[in-house]
C-alpha cells in the first residue's frame, strides 16, 4: 500500500506548481486507484512531458469511476484529504468478550442484569458510578474493555430515523444497548459511537412499558413492527443480558404487534428457552460469502446463521433476513445468487416473514474511519458518489441493477415473504413496490 506522503511527493515531482487543494484531489484519486489495482503511483500517472492538473484529474477520474465518470455530475465525486493514522487500525485478534472494568450505575446495582454481569465476568474490576462520570476508552477499538450497566432515562421508543429523504417503512425502535463485539468493516458505529464502551440498560421493563402507551403505524406490513438492533446487534450479548426472556413473553401477550431481533450472531439460547412466538421475528443479516468471510470480522459464517435460523423457526419464531449492505464488486451477482440458493435450500420457506435489500451506503465521516481502521478493505473500492441525502452511494444505475437482479430472485425463492428496499431514494423504491 502506498502512503499519502509517497504519493504527494511523486505528484509534486510531476506537477511542482500544484496548490493544496489540487494536490489533495489528485492524491486521493491516485491512492484509491493504487489500492484497488495494487499498482504503483508511477503506473497510475506515468511521468511524461506537458502534464497539466486538469488533464491528470480527468484521466484519474475516468479510471477511478469507469461506470459513472461520463454521466455523474462532477460535484458528486468526493475527494477529501487523505488522513491515515496507523494507530487507528482495528485489532482483529480473536478474543472473547470479557470486559476489564464493569461500571454499574448505583440505581441498578441490585438489578438482575448487574447480578448476571457479576456472575459472567468474576475477574473484572467492578465499580459503582453515579452515571454522570464519563466511562470508556478514547479509542473505539478498545470499547470492549468497558461494560457500563445503566438505567436508561430518556431514549425508550422512537420511530426508525431511516435516512433523511429516504423512503421509510414505518419501523419503530427500542435501543437495548450500545456497542457490539463484532467488527463489520462497514459498521456505522465506528463513526457514530462516542462513548467507547458497551452500554447495556438494566431497566428493560421500562422500555416495554412505553410500548403499551404508544400508537404505531404498520406501514406496508400486517402489524406494526418494533425492533431492537440499531446501535448494537440484538442478540450478540443475549447470553449475558437475557433480554429475550422478557421481550418474548411481552409480545406473546400482544399479538397485534410484532417484534424483531436483528442479528448476525448464533446466540439463540435465550430465545429457545423463552419458547417460540409467532409475532416475534428473528432476523439475520446475510451477504455473499466474500463479504461475510472478509468484511464481517468475528461473525458466524452464513451456514451457521442459517442453521440458527432453522432452529428458532422450529421453536416457533418467524424469520427475517436483511441483504444489507449489498456490496457491488466484479462477480457479485453469482455470489449473491449462491447465498439466495443456500437460503432457499435450507430455510422453511413459509416461516420467512420479510427480507430487506439495501446497497452499501455511508457518511463521509464513516468512509474516513473505514479506511483508517481497515486499510486493506475492498468494500470502498466500488464507485461511491455523494447522494440525495448527503451519504455516499453507488450511482443510481448500479443500485437499480443490483435491485433488479436480487429482488425478483428473492421474491421467486420466498413468495410469501415481504421483500422491500431499505433506506433508498423514494424514486428508486417506487419501481420495486408490489
Ligand atoms: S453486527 Fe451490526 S452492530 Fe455489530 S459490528 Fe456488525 S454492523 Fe455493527
Amino acid at each position: 500500500m502506498y502512503l499519502p506522503d509517497e504519493i504527494e511527493k511523486y505528484l509534486l515531482a510531476l506537477l511542482p506548481a500544484l496548490g493544496v487543494n489540487k494536490l489533495r484531489e489528485l492524491s486521493r484519486l491516485v491512492y484509491e486507484i493504487c489500492k484497488r489495482e495494487n499498482a504503483a503511483p508511477q503506473a497510475v500517472v506515468p511521468a511524461q512531458k506537458n502534464l497539466t492538473f486538469e488533464g491528470v484529474k480527468k484521466q484519474l477520474l475516468a479510471r477511478r469511476y469507469p461506470v459513472n465518470f461520463k454521466t455523474a455530475q462532477k460535484n458528486r465525486f468526493y475527494l477529501p484529504k487523505l488522513d491515515l493514522d496507523p494507530a487507528l487500525r482495528a485489532d482483529l485478534t480473536v478474543r472473547p468478550f470479557y470486559p476489564k472494568t464493569v461500571y454499574i450505575e448505583k440505581s441498578v446495582a441490585d438489578s438482575e442484569l448487574s447480578d448476571r454481569a457479576r456472575a459472567a465476568f468474576p475477574k473484572a474490576n467492578f465499580k459503582e458510578t453515579d452515571g454522570k462520570t464519563q466511562v470508556g476508552s478514547p479509542n473505539f477499538s478498545k470499547r470492549l474493555e468497558t461494560l457500563f450497566i445503566h438505567r436508561e432515562k430518556y431514549d425508550f421508543l422512537k420511530p426508525c430515523p431511516c435516512s433523511c429523504a429516504a423512503a421509510g417503512c414505518g419501523y419503530n425502535l427500542i435501543n437495548l444497548g450500545f456497542g457490539c463485539r463484532f467488527e463489520c468493516e462497514y459498521c456505522f458505529l465506528q463513526q457514530y459511537q462516542n462513548l467507547h464502551a458497551v452500554l447495556l440498560p438494566a431497566n428493560v421493563e421500562e422500555f416495554l412499558a412505553k410500548i403499551d402507551g404508544a400508537s404505531f403505524n404498520k406501514g406496508p406490513f400486517d402489524r406494526p413492527r418494533i425492533g431492537s438492533g440499531e446501535f448494537t446487534d440484538s442478540l450478540v450479548f443475549d447470553d449475558v443480558t437475557r433480554y429475550s426472556q422478557k421481550i418474548v413473553p411481552f409480545f406473546r401477550a400482544r399479538p397485534h404487534l410484532q417484534f424483531e431481533f436483528k442479528t448476525k450472531s448464533v446466540n439463540i439460547g435465550g430465545l429457545l428457552q423463552a419458547g417460540g412466538c409467532e409475532n416475534v421475528v428473528v432476523s439475520w443479516s446475510v451477504n455473499s460469502a466474500k463479504i461475510t468471510d472478509y468484511a464481517e470480522h468475528f461473525t458466524p459464517q452464513l451456514s451457521a446463521r442459517l442453521a440458527a435460523a432453522c432452529q428458532v423457526a422450529r421453536a416457533g419464531y418467524r424469520l427475517g433476513f436483511h441483504f444489507d449492505p449489498v456490496v457491488i464488486y466484479d462477480g457479485y451477482q453469482p455470489d449473491y445468487a449462491r447465498t439466495v440458493q443456500e437460503m432457499a435450500d435450507t430455510l422453511p420457506n413459509d416461516k420467512v416473514a420479510w427480507i430487506s435489500v439495501g446497497t452499501l451506503r455511508f457518511s463521509r465521516e464513516l468512509k474516513k474511519m473505514v479506511e483508517n481502521r481497515f486499510p486493506d478493505n475492498t468494500i470502498l473500492d466500488g464507485e461511491f458518489l455523494l447522494d440525495f441525502d448527503g451519504k455516499m452511494r453507488y450511482g443510481d444505475g448500479q443500485r437499480v441493477e443490483a435491485y433488479r437482479f436480487l429482488v425478483p430472485l428473492l421474491r421467486k425463492a420466498f413468495p410469501k415473504a415481504h421483500v422491500y428496499l431499505c433506506m433508498e431514494d423514494p424514486q428508486i423504491t417506487r419501481g420495486f413496490l408490489l
